[in-house]
């Protein structure tokens, strides 16, 4: 390929991310400079804190300014080297954004083993950010304690499905909220969860007082909005709510009101704590061992849901918000060596 193809952010997208908040730009694959590698993107991670990013305002990330190629994380194979650490045919992952190629420096690259048990997809899932965010939110945050009731949001997806998974492994009771039958159905069936509430035809207030009948312990917040004030209004004394996500907000264009009863944290001594994956990067060698113990004794199940075609990328990540994805969102943007 001569031509890199590139996503570039045009507009701050209003509600839904449409096509025309980017322009679709072909410039000539560049050539590394002294201590740079040359990257091409085999797979990009869609992940709902991209839409956040697109608002243009600072959040635990600078802020993304318009008329540059869209930011994502990518795995890739280096091309060309001119960089001492590098050497083609390594698999790399990076941020290499929405774009066939990508120059680096090498400082955002982290190796892959070029010997693998598990999919190069893996990467994002289970042995990535999605793994590491259920693990440490879950465990450093939610401390589940045998006999816990743990309730969980966006329970059939890339982090809630490892989430419900793990909080079993820790002897949790768990209840997973999902937005289809089919979804309902796998976390229950296949992973093992205790129930599971199809939050847009259940009532979600009497379906968590069934399947909660000691009251919550740990709220493991992915979505916000109404289902987090209902989960709050069943929590025990000394719950814990790591506040993982908001998809239910990502796309609001108006202010969200917030819940109306969050002085039931004070009544119940409970914690509320929010956190950034980014801060547990660096102990990712204590969960690694333990996702990789429990997912070769058939404990931890993932699904990937790969939409094929860098031209795709728009649309693709809409699937996160209507909820027709099926696991980790993830686009494939060019072939594994
Ligand atoms: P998922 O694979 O879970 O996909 C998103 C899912 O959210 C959809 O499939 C959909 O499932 C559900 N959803 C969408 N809109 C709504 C809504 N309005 N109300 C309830 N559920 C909704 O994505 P991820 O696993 O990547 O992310 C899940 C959450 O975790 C997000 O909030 C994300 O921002 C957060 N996150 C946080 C990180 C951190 O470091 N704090 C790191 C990674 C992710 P359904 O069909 O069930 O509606």
């Amino acid at each position: 390929m001569t031509q890199n193809r590139q996503w570039v952010i045009t507009a701050n997208p209003q509600g839904l991310v449409k096509e025309s908040d980017f322009e679709w730009r072909q410039t000539p694959v560049p050539s590394p400079g002294e201590n740079q590698v040359l990257v091409r993107n085999i797979y990009l991670s869609l992940d709902p804190a991209n839409r956040v990013w697109m608002n243009g305002a600072e959040t635990y990330m600078p802020a993304l300014h318009l008329n540059q190629v869209m930011w994502g994380g990518t795995l890739g194979v280096v091309e060309e080297s001119r960089h001492s650490g590098f050497q083609p045919g390594d698999l790399v992952q990076g941020r290499g954004g929405w774009q066939d190629y990508a120059l680096s420096d090498g400082s955002d690259l982290s190796k892959l083993p070029a010997q693998r048990q598990v999919p190069l997809t893996a990467f994002f899932g289970l042995f990535g950010h999605i793994g590491l965010t259920a693990y440490f939110g879950l465990l450093d945050i939610g401390k589940p304690k045998p006999g816990d009731t743990l309730v969980v949001s966006a329970a059939a997806g890339a982090v809630g499905s490892l989430t419900g998974q793990i909080g079993k492994i820790k002897d949790c009771r768990v209840v997973g909220l999902a937005g289809s039958e089919e979804k309902c159905r796998w976390i229950t069936e296949e992973l093992g969860f205790d129930a599971a509430i199809n939050y847009k035809t259940e009532s979600v207030r009497d379906a968590l007082q069934h399947h909660c009948p000691k009251g919550i312990d740990i709220y493991f917040d992915n979505v916000g909005g109404r289902i987090l004030e209902i989960a709050l209004g069943l929590i025990n004394v000394h719950a814990r709510i790591p506040v993982c996500g908001a998809i239910s907000q990502y796309n609001a264009t108006a202010p969200v009101p917030g819940p109306a009863n969050l002085s039931v944290l004070i009544t119940k001594r409970a914690r509320m704590e929010g956190f950034v994956v980014v801060d547990y990067l660096h102990r990712s060698r204590e969960a690694i061992p333990d996702l990789s113990k429990w997912y070769a004794e058939g404990r931890l199940r993932y699904r990937v849901d790969v939409v094929k075609g860098l031209e795709n990328t728009p649309s693709a990540i809409n699937k996160l918000f209507d909820g027709s994805n099926q696991g980790k969102l993830i686009v494939q943007i060019s072939g594994e060596p």
